[in-house]
């Protein structure tokens, strides 16, 4: 088929739609290390697990061979209502750039959480509700987790309780609301109301928080409390099982055209957009079917990948959740407080961590004002506001592009365009301003995280 009827946006059918969700982890021989108990550093059970999260889904954490699960037909109905998410060709940005390079990005930010995390959201909330639970907790950093838990919370009937990482709490009270919209209760953490919040304010008075300290809040609340487990937006197993809905469409739509990409680009902070897009391409790499590259991008603020340890490491401040091993910047990491595009957490997905480490994914960090400059070309381009987060993966597809545009060479780039900046326009203020730096933690700042790690026998 030639190259121009390629549609600017491709969709699915509701036929098309995928029906399963994709376990990267049945095709990877090295599999992703068990997360251990915090205190006796045994592998976690099913049973322990279950104490905090939704049985269904410690199933699916735990389950490392079984390539597809059916996604329940409740969860697809409401995927309907948002699904499937565009797939763009960015006609626009290529002729802007004057590359032979054909860019592709799958836009997430088409629903009113403004992100792909309500993907996973939905699928934690139904879980949850199936188990008859009353409610669910969680963190947030920057809100869109948090946004996107209370909309499908809000809709399958279930209390929904965040902890906001308290610097977001006062810069962001729109998404606050938005989460109040729809019924959440919105705690900026750390805060007086738990037990970890009250050690962790003694210990540092005036801290602005991170998404460590608020999971441990959230965690503890679960816990606690009669009718309630913990879910998490990012990081685990079982939001990039969810997440790979973004990937199975890309592929389906990708190969209704013929079109194969070369580069796959994705923003990480916990790795749940950047494992939910590659996922089934990488399973063709690991098959030895197919072969691509894969790219993650992160901010050089929060530089997991590229400066962290591979090692086993708390998932939160309160050092209460299992040790995942992950390259992390230490549970103690707290990203330097102007640092404004997202993607904030110490470590990572121990799936995706694997993935590097064996080779199959290469990384790179990126400095904000870069990130924000990316970001605006790329609105004037192609019409769409984009999250900082989304504007990593931008930063570095403009690159690649720019390098065939060198060479000559006529790759075809895809990258996952996660999420709308709507609610970022302080940071887009303070980058018009002039105000943005680009602090990037020295060595000797990166030293003191990584004392911070457990130390394993
Ligand atoms: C949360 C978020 C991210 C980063 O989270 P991952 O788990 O790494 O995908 C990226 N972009 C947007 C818009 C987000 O909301």
């Amino acid at each position: 088929m030639s190259e121009c009827k390629i549609p600017y946006k491709i969709y699915l059918s509701e036929e098309e739609m995928p029906r399963v969700w994709y376990n990267v982890r049945a095709d990877m021989r090295n599999k992703p290390a068990p997360l251990l108990h915090p205190a006796t550093h045994q592998p976690m059970t099913a049973e322990e697990l279950s104490a905090v999260f939704c049985e269904e889904l410690v199933k699916q954490e735990l389950d490392d061979t079984t390539p597809f699960f059916t996604i329940p037909t409740e969860i697809r109905d409401f995927y309907k209502m948002y699904r499937p998410s565009p797939l763009v060709r960015a006609y626009c940005l290529e002729e802007a750039l004057g590359t032979p390079a054909r860019i592709y990005y799958k836009f997430e930010g088409n629903n009113t959480s403004g992100s792909h995390k309500l993907n996973s959201a939905v699928a934690q909330a139904y879980y949850a509700k199936n188990q008859g639970l009353k409610g669910v907790t969680t963190e947030t950093g920057a809100g869109q987790w948090g946004t996107a838990l209370s909309m499908a919370c809000s809709y399958l009937g279930l209390d929904c309780k965040v902890y906001m990482v308290k610097c977001s709490y006062e810069q962001k009270p729109f998404r606050r609301e938005v989460m109040r919209v729809y019924g959440a209760s919105v705690t900026p953490s750390p805060s007086e109301s738990t037990q970890v919040g009250r050690r962790i304010l003694a210990e540092h008075p005036g801290t602005s928080g991170s998404l460590g300290c608020a999971i441990s809040e959230a965690v503890e609340v679960a816990t606690s409390q009669p009718g309630y487990r913990y879910v998490l937006g990012s990081v685990l197993n079982q939001v990039l099982l969810h997440q790979s809905i973004i990937g199975l469409e890309c592929k389906t739509a990708l190969d209704k055209y013929g079109v194969k990409p070369d580069i796959i680009i994705g923003c990480a902070g916990g790795g749940s957009n950047l494992g939910g897009l590659i996922s089934p391409f990488m399973g063709e790499k690991l098959r030895g079917e197919a072969d691509y590259r894969f790219i993650a991008v992160e901010p050089a603020s929060c530089p997991s990948f590229t400066r962290g340890r591979f090692a086993y490491d708390y998932c939160d401040t309160g050092m209460v959740c299992p040790l995942s091993k992950m390259y992390t910047l230490g549970s103690g990491f707290i990203p330097a407080p102007n640092h404004a595009g997202g993607l904030r957490y110490h470590g990572m997905s121990a799936t995706l961590s694997q993935l590097y480490h064996d080779g199959y994914m290469e990384a790179v960090s990126v400095k904000q004002t870069e990130v924000f400059e990316a970001a605006e070309q790329f609105a004037r381009i192609e019409g769409i506001l984009p999250a900082p987060e989304s504007s990593h993966a931008i930063k570095v597809a403009v690159d690649e592009a720019l390098r065939c545009k060198e060479t000559g060479e006529e790759k075809t780039i895809l990258f996952g365009l996660t999420g709308t900046g709507y609610f970022d326009l302080v940071a887009y203020e303070r980058f018009h301003d002039g105000q943005m730096t680009n602090y990037v933690p020295t060595d000797e700042d990166l030293a003191v995280g990584f004392a911070g790690l457990p130390k394993m026998d």
